[in-house]
């Protein structure tokens, strides 16, 4: 049985920062991946948006990473030449009874080190956007966008500059704690040996915990799976900032985002699906879409918005519940030694990724191998 010191699963953005921080360490690291390619999940199917860290709760593993991951992003991509737009955001109240909501949401920002909002008039906010109809507006200045393919490219770059290895094709089968190391089976039958596993498998995640002998299924949380819609506009975008309305219960609205190319597309919506699979866009929910959308942007011209893809959200929260933080589970929380479990790495996921990749490798440097 071949052994290595680390074995990261998944190559999403998550998985690859986290196997960047364990190799920049010191450690010997091989990523294996389900897919042919690397970032074929959820990282390459998001509105590639830099978040801020507004919305999430005050002291949250959310909150935290977000804001902490959002420097450590930009920095990254300025040193690596990843693209990359500081462009800002208007988050928009177009009702009056929303304006208090407009506060509460500074107000938190404030609570989790964001202190740039700035609160707008409707008429300050058509001065920066005139095609723009709202009450008021909250201008967040350092939300941006990123290219989250290239800065996947380079999280493997780095991961194999520092000797670290990223293995295609290679599905975790199996995997059980024994005799202090972990066994783990991959699909075509290699069997090898980790002192360190990192379970970062995304909407998988839950489901290859459940069948880790050793690892007490209480630890494991149920997957629930929330699509996202988009459609893409078929025009010019009118907009240079992002428009979000104010969030609704399980997303953050119908909102407008570019991509570094100019392209304006609205979503993700949130639709409720038993599988992770389910990833086609009905053109009929795109009729709700007119209806959001016209709300802050009246202008939105019928047939104007065309399906564009999905991406389903890695829930450990159902629809009737509150949704959750991330759960980082390393072996202080689960008994296993040398194993972390990644669960619920939803938004904002690609902005931590960084800072995730670094709580991480913090986690097992206070746990030395043995
Ligand atoms: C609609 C939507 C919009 C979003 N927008 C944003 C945004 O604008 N900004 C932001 O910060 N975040 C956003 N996110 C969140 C972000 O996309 C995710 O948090 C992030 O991509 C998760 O990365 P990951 O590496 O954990 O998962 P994934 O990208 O899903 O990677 C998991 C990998 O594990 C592999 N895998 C699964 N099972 C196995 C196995 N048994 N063996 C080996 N490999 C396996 C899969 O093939 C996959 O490549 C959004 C998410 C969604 C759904």
């Amino acid at each position: 049985m071949d052994q290595v010191e680390c074995v990261v699963i998944g190559a999403g953005v998550v998985g690859l920062a986290v196997a960047r921080a364990l190799a920049l360490a010191g450690r010997e690291v091989m990523v294996l991946e389900a897919a042919s390619a690397i970032g074929t999940g959820t990282s390459s199917r998001n509105s590639e948006v830099i978040h801020a860290g507004i919305y999430y709760a005050p002291g949250s593993l959310k909150a935290r990473l977000c804001v902490h991951g959002k420097e450590l992003l930009y920095d990254y991509c300025a040193e690596r030449g990843i693209g990359h737009r500081r462009c800002g955001k208007l988050i928009v109240a177009t009702a009056h009874e929303q304006l208090a909501q407009l506060q509460g949401i500074v107000d938190k920002a404030a609570h989790n080190g964001v202190n740039d909002l700035v609160m707008l008039t409707g008429a300050q906010a058509r001065a920066m956007e005139p095609q723009l109809t709202c009450e008021a507006a909250v201008h967040s200045p350092s939300t941006g966008i990123v290219d989250s393919h290239a800065l996947m490219l380079a999280l493997q770059g780095d991961t194999e500059n520092a000797g670290g290895m990223v293995v295609m094709n290679s599905a975790l089968a199996h995997a059980e704690y024994a005799q202090s190391a972990i066994n783990l089976i991959v699909t075509d039958g290699t069997c090898l040996q980790a002192k360190v596993v990192v379970n970062a498998a995304g909407l998988q995640a839950p489901a290859l915990a459940g069948c880790f002998k050793g690892l007490d299924p209480r630890h494991v949380p149920r997957a629930w799976f929330a699509k996202g819609n988009y459609f893409t506009l078929a025009s010019r975008a009118p907009f240079s900032h992002l428009i979000y309305p104010v969030p609704q219960a399980a997303g953050l609205g119908v909102h407008l985002t570019l991509d570094l190319g100019g392209q304006a597309k609205f979503g993700p919506d949130v639709q409720w699906v038993s599988s992770p699979d389910d990833l086609v866009v009905d053109p009929a929910r795109g009729d709700a879409f007119y209806a959001e959308v016209r709300k802050y942007w009246p202008a939105l011209q019928d047939g104007a918005l065309i399906p564009g893809y999905a991406g389903i959200r890695p829930k450990i929260s159902g629809p009737d519940e509150a949704a959750r933080d991330f759960l980082i589970q390393g072996p202080v929380d689960h008994g296993v030694p040398g194993l972390v479990n990644l669960f619920g790495i939803e938004s904002p996921g690609l902005t931590s990724a960084l800072a995730i990749g670094d709580h991480v490798a913090a986690l097992l440097s206070t746990h030395p191998l043995v």
